[in-house]
Parts: structure tokens; C-alpha cells; sequence
């Protein structure tokens, strides 16, 4: 097992993977506990998928049947830092710069699982993840030894800090577990004191209701008002809490090249761009292969009329205008009416007041708040 454990391990290297260690299956006790008492406090905000057969993401023996071994592997991801964001650029978190891992990853663990069955001259009964995965990815990273968890909630690892893609291999092989990593977070409180919405309520509690993350990403609806300044210019996703991490500092670059931000969509995006985007198909076909899909044309578009309002950025007027006029979804007229009310203030009063009538009501609230201001 030992001798087996270590191929393995080697193998995955050799595959690219930065980390690698194994954990025995069983099921996550402590870690359930914790789970079910953040979805009680309604912490996972309308993350449905998050709140399906919720035990069973602590208890992979139910996960996959007569599986006996957890292969838990990180990827790098950190490719640099940020330039100067000047207006009219919204910010991408840096796991989504390059190409969409959940694409790029799954075909290596697969080369692992066939090195496997080839050694030990059977079919091996696996199921890989990445990311969509119904099981405790953090607290099994942190089990099979590969590194603590932040204050932030982040898996920290000691050679990459927290700028790392989980994966994992559950399968029916006994392989040597590793010790688990116990140690506590630095305990140094920056990713609390610099969270720009306060969203880290308690020592490893997020609350995903006002995660800038949850909110720019995974949520395409209503972002409340009072958020909204909050967001600043984060795009898609928010690095905030891991960019003032002391785990986080002079680390090593990936070499995995699909993560480069040339590789994909890059540190920002052009606000002017996405305000322009006309249709579902057109957002689909620019980010294609980028974790950017996830938020979908609304939730994008919303995110830039915000950005917009945040920096100033009053060339962005004219487009927030058409959208607020024609745009078919009103999740996006309406960010845009308080993003004009915002901008461009009484000059705006004539045309928002035309957002009075307009079919829908959070369009129509938008509009009522603005002229009100
Ligand atoms: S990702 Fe941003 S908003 Fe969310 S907890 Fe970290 S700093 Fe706060």
C-alpha cells in the first residue's frame, strides 16, 4: 500500500498536480456540524445546491459505494498581482484570468485513474471532481494533509498559500492516508478587518449573503442597495481577503500555462465591453472555455453597471441609458437605472422618470429610489 500510495503521488506530480495527499474515507463529523449550523443561519443565501441531501457532502461513504481512499490534489493558480485598475476596468478574481478549470483539470485526473487501474491490473471504480462536487472539498484537503484553514474559510497551503483549485479522486483502492494538517490560522485578522462588506461575521464563517464573491458571481438577482458601493470594482469574483493574507505573500507563479491570464480573459475587462454585450448567445460565445459563464449575461452586466457607478465612470452613461431603456431582462435595467441615478444625478431625472413605468417592478422601486435622492 505504501509502495502504491507513493506511485501515486509521483504520478500526480509528474501530471502537473502542486499537491497531493490521501485521506482514509469516513465520514467528516465535525465538519457536518459546522456546515449545518452555517446553512441554519441561512449563510448560504439562495445557493440551493448547497443546501440538497446537505450531510452527504460530509459523509463520501455514501458519496461513492465501497470507495476507500480520497485522492485530494491542489493546482497553483497565483500568476501575479493586479496592475493599476483605472476607471471604466472592472476587476476578475485571479482563478478566473485564465481558462475555466473545471474544463482544464478533469482530463489529468482521469490519466491518474488509468495509471492506477494499469498498475494494479484491475478497473478501478472512481469518480473525479472539480469544484461541482457534493462533498466537504476543504475539510477533505485539509484531512488528507495539504494544508489549514483561514479565518477567511480558504484552504491554506504552506507552499501556495490559498490561491488553489481542489480536486479529488474518490476510489475503491486503499492507499497510505496522510496526517492531517491541525494547525490554526495565523490568527493575524487582516481578512476580517480589510473584508470590504463584512462578510467574514465570525472566525471561519463566511457569510455568503454578503460575500462579494456569492454576490458578483453565483447570485443573478437583486444586489441590495446597500451593497452596492461595497462591491467597488470587482467584476466578477473578489480577491480581497486572500490578497491581504500573510500566507499569501512571495509566492511561486503556476506553471500551469492555461492559468495565465493571457490564456484567457485577462486581470480586467473593459466596463465599455461588457455594457455591450446584446445577448445570452454573444456572452456564451465570448467567454467560452472562462469561469466567467458562471454569472451568465445578467449577472455580468449588473456587475458592470455597479463598477460603473462605483468609479465615476461617467462614459459609460449612453450605454446604461440603452440598457435601461431596451434591455430585456430587468435585473439589468433595473442595476442600471440606480447605476444612471448614481452617475450622471439630476442630468439623468427625465429619463428615469420614464423608468416609472415600465413593466416591472424592481425597475419601477429603482427608478422611485432614485428620483427620491
Ligand atoms: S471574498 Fe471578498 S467579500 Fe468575500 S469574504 Fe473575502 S474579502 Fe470578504
Amino acid at each position: 500500500m505504501r509502495q502504491l500510495t507513493s506511485r501515486v503521488k509521483e504520478e500526480a506530480h509528474r501530471l502537473g498536480f502542486d499537491l497531493v495527499g490521501v485521506m482514509r474515507i469516513e465520514p467528516l463529523a465535525e465538519d457536518e456540524k459546522r456546515y449545518l449550523d452555517w446553512l441554519r443561519a441561512g449563510m448560504s443565501a439562495d445557493m440551493a445546491y448547497l443546501q440538497r441531501r446537505p450531510t452527504l457532502r460530509a459523509r463520501p461513504d455514501e458519496l461513492v459505494p465501497g470507495a476507500r481512499s480520497i485522492i485530494s490534489l491542489a493546482v497553483n493558480y497565483y500568476s501575479g498581482e493586479f496592475d493599476e485598475v483605472g476607471p471604466g476596468q472592472g476587476r476578475i478574481a485571479r482563478y478566473a484570468w485564465g481558462r475555466d478549470y473545471h474544463e482544464v483539470i478533469p482530463p489529468r485526473l482521469r490519466a491518474l485513474v488509468a495509471r492506477i487501474e494499469e498498475w494494479i491490473g484491475r478497473k478501478v471504480q472512481a469518480r473525479c471532481f472539480v469544484d461541482a462536487v457534493p462533498l466537504l472539498e476543504r475539510a477533505v484537503a485539509r484531512r488528507a494533509g495539504l494544508g489549514r484553514i483561514g479565518f477567511n474559510s480558504c484552504l491554506i497551503t504552506d507552499r501556495f498559500g490559498s490561491w488553489v483549485f481542489l480536486a479529488e479522486i474518490l476510489l475503491d483502492v486503499d492507499l497510505m492516508p496522510d496526517e492531517e494538517d491541525s494547525r490554526t490560522c495565523l490568527r493575524a485578522l487582516d481578512c476580517i478587518n480589510d473584508c470590504p462588506t463584512g462578510a467574514i461575521t465570525q472566525h471561519y464563517v463566511v457569510d455568503a449573503r454578503r460575500c462579494i464573491s456569492y454576490l458578483t458571481i453565483e447570485n443573478r438577482g437583486i444586489v441590495e442597495r446597500a451593497l452596492r458601493p461595497l462591491i467597488g470594482d470587482w467584476l466578477f469574483g473578489c480577491d480581497v481577503c486572500q490578497d491581504v493574507c500573510p500566507h499569501n505573500r512571495r509566492l511561486p507563479k503556476t506553471t500551469w500555462k492555461e492559468f495565465h491570464p493571457q490564456s484567457g480573459v485577462g486581470k480586467t475587462l473593459a466596463l465599455d465591453d461588457v455594457l455591450s454585450i446584446e445577448s445570452d448567445e454573444a456572452f456564451q460565445h465570448r467567454f467560452r472555455h472562462t469561469a466567467l459563464r458562471r454569472a451568465k449575461r445578467r449577472g455580468l452586466l449588473r456587475n458592470a453597471a455597479i463598477v460603473a457607478a462605483n468609479q465615476r465612470y461617467e462614459p459609460a452613461i449612453p450605454l446604461l441609458e440603452q440598457l435601461m431603456e431596451t434591455d430585456p431582462d430587468p435585473i439589468i435595467r433595473g442595476h442600471a437605472v440606480w447605476a444612471l441615478g448614481e452617475l450622471a444625478g439630476r442630468r439623468a431625472r427625465a429619463r428615469i422618470e420614464r423608468a416609472l413605468e415600465d413593466e416591472h417592478p424592481f425597475v419601477r422601486e429603482e427608478a422611485r429610489a432614485s428620483l427620491e435622492r
